[in-house]
């Protein structure tokens, strides 16, 4: 499957890449080089694939036992999310109070700044979700 140019041109890190098994259609994330199910039939056939970002929790946790950098953001809700295209991930569930968090409720990806190190002041960022607006 073809990406549209559009997305080619944002950075990888705002886009959510999976790979995309050219043999058996299987789609993973993080992207794999080679596919789980297929092996050596995979080599070569794997495809980049830019996942929409929606999905839904499929389970949770309240993490309260934050290690001392998120202390700043401690409790805070760690998922399971299963996106429209069937592939699974743990993120962290944002914008939502921990009590409201309820399973099966839709989510969106958002990328969040994590962190800035040294000083080339390096930014990091990562995906998280959010409750779908
Ligand atoms: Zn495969």
């Amino acid at each position: 499957m073809a990406i549209p140019r559009f997305w080619r041109e944002i950075p990888s890190r705002y886009n959510l890449l999976g790979s995309k098994c050219g043999n058996c259609g299987a789609l993973d994330f993080p992207p794999r080089s080679v596919c789980p199910r297929c092996g050596r039939r995979s080599v070569g056939k794997m495809d980049k694939f830019r996942l929409t970002g929606k999905g839904k929790v499929v389970t949770y946790t309240v993490i309260h036992d934050a290690p001392k950098d998120f202390d700043m953001m401690k409790p805070y809700v760690l998922g399971i999310v299963e996106l429209d295209e069937g592939v699974r991930l743990t993120s962290q569930i944002i914008d939502v109070e921990p009590g409201e968090v309820k399973i099966g409720m839709p989510v969106e990806v958002t990328f969040r700044k994590l962190g800035e190190e040294g000083d080339a002041g390096v930014i990091h960022y990562g995906y998280k979700f959010r409750p779908a607006t």
